[in-house]
């Protein structure tokens, strides 16, 4: 059975009465195959699987992009059950955020390039309310997709930085067969920017270097935010029309 859960009070009720490991997949909705392999993965690690669905303002530098995000909170449901979730988790903004944000986590290094470069305040907003969500449903294990390959980094980071006990699991990421990342935005695309979304996958695979995958992109359309190599791996991150889509492989 999969419970639904709207205040952290609730939730902390339902937490305490559960004996065992618990797996905990964050968020902000619109699932698809890539948040599923997340649900698959603490699903088999663990006693019990909470997922939770919030589209956190804070974490949104354009207020265009927040009022665009899709919600498809019916087929959510579905999905979390068809998962074997055991809660859900999906607060309002006031639950969240009772001082209206007057509280927040920052890092002051990973998070001021690549996408904190390009969103001011994103990152400092995704680790706040991931904090807050931890010390709401205290998971053992909370998973995190290698599509945002910085957050997952801070996220673990900071969870080390606090000696926070729960453990932070990658989990790879999921694409279409076309090699495009899965995310919620895609549903975002025309069918015209959906035929051409593949080529980030393709020039970021294919290219010799960034500055070639980037001349590649912008030569077909794209608004390039960036494409860096660091460490080993390459980053992108580039709008069509209005959508703005990141990715990121091992190189
Ligand atoms: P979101 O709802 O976009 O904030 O994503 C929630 C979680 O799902 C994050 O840990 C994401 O990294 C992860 N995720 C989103 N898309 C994918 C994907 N295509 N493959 C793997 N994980 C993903």
């Amino acid at each position: 059975m999969t419970v639904v859960l709207n205040t952290p009070k609730d939730f902390k009720v339902w937490r305490w009465g559960k004996h065992g490991s618990i797996g905990f997949v964050p968020t902000m909705g619109a699932l698809h195959e890539g948040h599923a392999a997340l649900l698959k993965q603490a699903y088999e690690d663990n006693d019990f699987v909470v997922l939770s669905i919030f589209v956190n303002p804070t974490q949104f530098n354009d207020p265009n992009d927040l009022e665009k995000y899709p919600k498809t909170w019916e087929a959510d449901l579905a999905l979390a059950k068809a998962n074997g979730v055991d809660a859900v988790f999906f607060p309002k903004y006031f639950d969240m955020y009772p001082d209206n944000y007057r509280f927040k986590v920052s890092e002051n290094s990973f998070s001021n390039v690549l996408d904190g470069a390009h969103r001011p305040g994103h990152f400092d907003g995704v680790l706040s309310v991931v904090m807050k969500l931890f010390n709401i449903v205290s998971p053992t294990r909370a998973y995190f997709g290698e599509k945002d390959y910085q957050q997952l980094t801070l996220i673990k980071d900071m969870a080390e930085s606090f000696f926070m006990n729960l453990e932070v699991i990658p989990v790879p990421t999921v694409r279409e067969s076309d090699g495009l990342a899965m995310s919620s935005r895609n549903q975002r695309l025309t069918a015209e920017q959906r035929a051409l979304a593949p080529a980030i996958y393709k020039a970021i695979t294919q290219a010799k270097s960034a500055e070639e995958a980037a001349a590649q992109l912008t030569a077909q359309g794209f608004k390039v935010d960036y494409v860096t190599d660091m460490g080993n791996r390459r980053f992108v991150a580039a709008k069509i029309g209005e959508v703005r889509l990141i990715d990121n492989v091992e190189i």
